[in-house]
């Protein structure tokens, strides 16, 4: 895979991509195409999760890799966020639902016996579709409240304060908020409060980190700025990200998995699966014929 990455939207023949507005965040144009090699961190093995007896993920295997972000798309409903779940074991918090396949993290297991799935969490993050910080606690309590899961190993005060301080910078929020981190999270605005969840969930250093639909309330410029900070965190870690908005896939992630009724219908790098997706329902679905 020689050819540079470049914003999906230009290339796209009478496409939805290329009907709405240019991507915000231009990829610099040294980027390059996902590196083949690149190492496998998470990978999910026919994987299936079911409601009660109805199957809404269907037997999907994929591989997330070292420094790349993976975007998921796909029609309302298709399973997009029950996968995601099933990738930090939080499918399972809701009564009746159940998982079958594998998950494997750095090649261990996360539902082989004996794996406790708090653990899992500090080492695959997830950050939800709406903003979700604690109302009665400060912006610094907030992101400390990520180490909680450490548990004994919680380190110090001032060990906590250095990690909060840490997080909020790679969460690109330091700068908006320092001289005021005992303040209420509840005085920032959505898209400074998702940015602070983002800070709660690299505060364990994950290893993974997991977004579902984390611009879909926020307004355009709040959009933007998860959006760069999206592209940074891949410099480090491994980041799968759902979205139903086709030009933010196109802007972020460096492969992009196209998923339908449950099923994995394409999986590829993004620039190809926008360009020449190789599936029909691919190419229907990204030039709006359905979804
Ligand atoms: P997406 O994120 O792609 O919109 P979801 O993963 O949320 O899709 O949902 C997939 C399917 O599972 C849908 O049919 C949805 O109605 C169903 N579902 C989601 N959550 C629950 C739940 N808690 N109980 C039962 N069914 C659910
Ligand atoms: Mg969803």
């Amino acid at each position: 895979m020689s050819s540079a990455l470049q914003p999906a939207s230009p290339h796209v023949r009478d496409s939805a991509v290329a009907a709405t507005e240019s991507p915000r965040v231009p990829r610099p144009s040294n980027a390059e195409a996902p590196a083949a090699n690149a190492r496998v961190r998470l990978k999910a093995a026919e994987l299936s999760a079911f409601f009660g007896s109805s199957e809404v993920v269907k037997s999907i295997s994929m591989s997330f890799r070292d420094r790349e972000v993976t975007a998921i798309i796909g029609p309302s409903g298709c399973g997009k966020s029950t996968l995601l779940r099933c990738l930090n074991r939080m499918h399972e918090t809701v009564p009746t639902a159940r998982v079958a396949g594998t998950v494997t993290l750095d090649d261990q297991d996360i539902y082989a016996r004996g794996v406790n799935a708090i653990e899992v969490r500090r080492h695959v993050g997830m950050v939800f579709q709406r903003p979700t910080p604690f109302p009665t606690m400060s912006i610094r309590d907030n992101v400390a409240a990520g180490l909680q899961i450490l548990g004994r190993e919680r380190p110090s005060k001032t060990e906590t304060d250095h990690i909060v301080e840490d997080a909020l910078r790679r969460a690109a929020l330091l700068d908006e908020v320092s001289g005021r981190l005992k303040e209420s999270a509840f005085g920032l605005s959505g898209g400074q409060q998702q940015r602070l969840c983002i800070a709660r969930a690299l505060a364990t250093r994950p290893a993974v980190l997991l977004l579902d639909e984390p611009t879909a309330s926020l307004d355009p410029i709040s959009t933007q700025k998860v959006e760069e900070l999206v592209y940074e965190l891949r410099q480090d870690m491994t980041v799968v990200i759902v979205t139903h908005n086709m030009q933010q896939a196109a802007r972020v992630s460096d492969r992009t998995a196209f998923v339908l009724a449950g099923e994995l219908v394409e999986f590829a790098p993004t620039n190809a699966l926008f360009t020449t997706p190789s599936d029909q329902r691919t190419e229907a679905y990204i030039t709006g014929r359905f979804g």
